[in-house]
């Protein structure tokens, strides 16, 4: 395994760590969730990624629960929640980045995920009902009381990021680290432009999510319909219909073909992709079974078959690289 530092921060996070959503305490058995986990650690995964939502907050207890078990000493591995859309309350108290909920949210996720401090504390989506200058200067108490060692941010747009860190200094507070974003073959904009300038400034770390597209980058519903996998469960149709679309089939038609004339596979080649660019400071893996995790870990060995010749030619196919402004 790699480290990667997360941004400009000195904590090292292994470039492949592993999440819950959707399968923790929902779609998968908790043994399976558990024998996931210890595949990860064991491959030297360090991060380990959580949210209040995921599972009403399900995921996150059954994620403490793991890790009580196993007595990983608490230096080895890194634990994230997440605060905004709420672990299933719906009042206005319940949700959002004010700083009733993001205290209450941690104290919550601590208790779940039975540890002492969270190591990444992320602001989930942003709060267009929250001052920014409100929600910076709880995170900088909350790693000031030594409940969190660093915050970030999820899916915020580059101006609202550089806002919280124009707070952060103007203020003497500590800014976000990391931005949580999706980053994969299909779709790029953020993390390749709209990022570009934060990475150069503030030194922006990032945590990519969903680097196979929710599973669909594996090729494996091009002409099939495999019933026990993600975009074809009911809560998830409105992801079925944005990714099970014409265009996306076309574009994994050819790039299955390209993996096996490079004698590898889709999921190891979409989430090699990811790792090569410089500025994704881990990708999160997801998985339902043991064998996928067995096969996404090795995705670094496919690193090395992404030459600049191959690169040309997935842009080819995908005809999606998006473009910095021209001045
Ligand atoms: P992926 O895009 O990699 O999707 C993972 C899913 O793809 C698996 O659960 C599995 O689903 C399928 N899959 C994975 N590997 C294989 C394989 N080798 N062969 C066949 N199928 C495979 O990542 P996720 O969408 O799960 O995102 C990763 C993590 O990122 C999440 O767990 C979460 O921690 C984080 N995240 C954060 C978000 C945010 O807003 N900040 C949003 C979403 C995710 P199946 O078997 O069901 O087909």
């Amino acid at each position: 395994m790699n480290y990667r530092r997360l941004g400009k921060s000195g904590l090292k996070v292994s470039e492949l760590s592993f999440g819950s959503w959707i399968t923790f305490a929902n779609q998968i058995e908790n043994g399976v969730s558990e024998r996931l986990m210890d595949m990860a650690y064991d491959a030297g995964v360090n991060f380990f990624d959580n949210a209040e939502v995921y599972a009403a907050g399900k995921s996150e207890e059954l994620m403490g629960e793991i890790l009580s078990k196993k007595n990983w000493s608490r230096d080895s591995y890194i634990v994230s929640s997440k605060a905004f859309f709420g672990a299933g309350g719906k009042l206005p108290t319940q949700r959002g980045l004010h700083r009733k909920h993001l205290v209450e949210a941690c104290h919550d996720a601590l208790k779940r995920l039975r540890v002492g401090y969270l190591d990444l504390y992320y602001c989930h989506r942003p709060d267009k009902e929250t001052p920014v200058e409100e929600t910076v200067w709880t995170m900088h108490q909350l790693i000031m009381q030594g409940k969190i060692l660093y915050w970030g941010t999820s899916e915020w747009s580059g101006v609202e990021i550089m806002e919280a860190h124009m707070i952060a200094q103007k203020h003497n507070l500590i800014g976000p680290t990391m931005e949580q974003p999706q980053y994969n073959m299909l779709t790029r904009r953020k993390v390749e432009v709209e990022y570009a300038q934060i990475y150069k400034t503030v030194g922006l770390g990032t945590t990519i999510w969903s680097p196979l597209a929710s599973g669909y980058l594996t090729g494996k519903y091009i002409g099939r319909k495999p019933d026990d996998s993600r975009l074809l469960r009911e809560e998830l149709n409105w992801l079925a219909e944005k990714t099970l679309v014409a265009e996306n089939e076309r574009k994994v038609i050819s790039l299955l073909k390209l993996a096996t004339d490079l004698g590898t596979t889709m999921p190891k080649l979409g989430v090699a992709w990811c790792l090569k660019n410089p500025n994704v400071s881990t990708v999160i893996l997801g998985a339902s079974k043991p064998e996928q995790l067995e096969e996404t870990l090795k995705a670094t060995e496919a690193l090395e078959l992404l030459t600049d010749e191959v690169m040309i030619a997935i842009e080819e196919i995908l005809q999606n690289k998006p473009q910095l402004p021209p001045y």
